[in-house]
């Protein structure tokens, strides 16, 4: 079978696009390789999944998800099973400085993609699944969060042009009968983790001896979801017709950051220089899904704890590290 993957040479999609090929599917990625971090690194990703899989078949096309004309060549060339779309402009902080980009990209961006797809591809349609996020949740005492909660209060413009986009997503289902499936990634965490995230930036300290933020003393509690996990359930909601759902994906045990910075230093052999730090504006104390719509609709269930996923991030990371 043959999918497309947008953003496939970033953290998540690069492991999307790993499992695929590990199966045998065919993967197309769109993949514009901006300088949200560096584009190096993003190809190295993809290298990693090339070297792990030299014959299998996978093309990269080095492109934006809003060029509607490359949308047009790739829907009439392609006759594929599913959209995974994760092409966005990721970063809740981030986000505050460019407000105009993020809903460019992450409403404006899906909504081509869509809209290319109802007009160019004739049969059935390709299922769509997009990654959203846990933060469309916004400031909220209600714990854990389920998929019913209302998410109308979005706190900064990464969180609602994701909501958005969820919402374009219902009116293509309802005017053009697209299978949309919303799944809302709780923190990912993993190899090829973002260097702008938590794992990433705390270990880049603990090599170089630099400073890192610990926000609220470390008591903020993230629902941490080893990447493995993340991509089983893409990939199972990749093969689902559902017409509109929206899914939860995470661990489903939320952990201190306290906690899994000391994870994080344990596994690397080295405490960690850190400054005490209020918590960024637009975070949320605590994160926590509940994960029953993800296990009854996608058969999905987490296998790595906390304690099994650093281990195997920092292990990525020495050898990253030693070249
Ligand atoms: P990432 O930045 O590593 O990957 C996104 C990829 O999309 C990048 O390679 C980037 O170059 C590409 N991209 C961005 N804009 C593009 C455009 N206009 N055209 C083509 N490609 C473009 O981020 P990630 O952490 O792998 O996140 C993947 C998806 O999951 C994103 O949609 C993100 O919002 C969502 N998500 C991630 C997390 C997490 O913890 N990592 C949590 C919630 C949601």
């Amino acid at each position: 079978m043959s999918y497309l993957v947008t953003g496939g040479a970033g953290f998540v999609g690069s492991h999307v696009v790993d499992h695929l090929l590990a199966r045998g599917d065919e993967v197309i990625v769109i993949d514009d390789f901006n300088g949200y971090y560096s584009p190096e690194i993003k190809r190295r990703n993809l290298e990693e999944v090339r070297t792990a899989r030299p014959a299998a078949s996978l093309e990269v096309i080095e492109g934006n998800i809003r060029d509607r004309q490359l949308l047009q060549h790739l829907f009439a060339e392609h006759k594929l099973s599913a959209v995974l779309h994760l092409a966005a402009m990721p970063g809740v902080r981030a986000s505050i400085a460019r407000p105009d980009v993020y809903f460019d990209v992450n409403l404006g961006g899906t909504v081509a993609l869509l809209d290319e797809m109802v007009q160019g591809v004739s049969g059935p349609l390709p299922i769509f699944v997009f990654a959203s996020t846990s933060s469309v949740y916004g400031a909220t005492d209600k714990i854990p969060f389920t998929e019913t909660d209302p998410c109308d209060r979005p706190l900064v413009p990464y969180s609602a042009s994701k909501r958005a986009a969820e919402l374009a997503g219902f009116a293509f289902h309802h005017l053009h009968g697209v299978d949309f499936t919303v799944l809302r990634l709780f923190t990912v965490y993993g190899p090829r983790n973002r260097p702008d995230m938590m794992a990433g930036r705390l270990v880049d300290s603990l090599e170089s001896g630099a400073s890192v933020p610990l926000n609220e003393g470390g008591r903020m509690r993230r629902d941490w979801t080893f990447v493995d996990d993340i991509v089983g359930g893409i990939i199972a909601a990749a093969d689902r017709r559902l017409g509109y759902e929206v899914i939860n994906l995470a661990r489903g045990e939320p952990v201190e950051l306290g906690r899994f910075v000391t994870l994080i230093e344990q596994a690397f052999g080295k405490s960690a220089n850190l400054q005490d730090a209020p918590m960024p504006k637009g975070d949320v104390l605590a994160t926590h899904a509940d994960i029953t719509k993800a296990r009854n609709l996608l058969g999905y269930v987490p296998k790595i704890s906390v304690e099994e996923g650093v281990a195997r991030y920092i292990e990525w990371r020495k050898l990253i590290s030693e070249g």
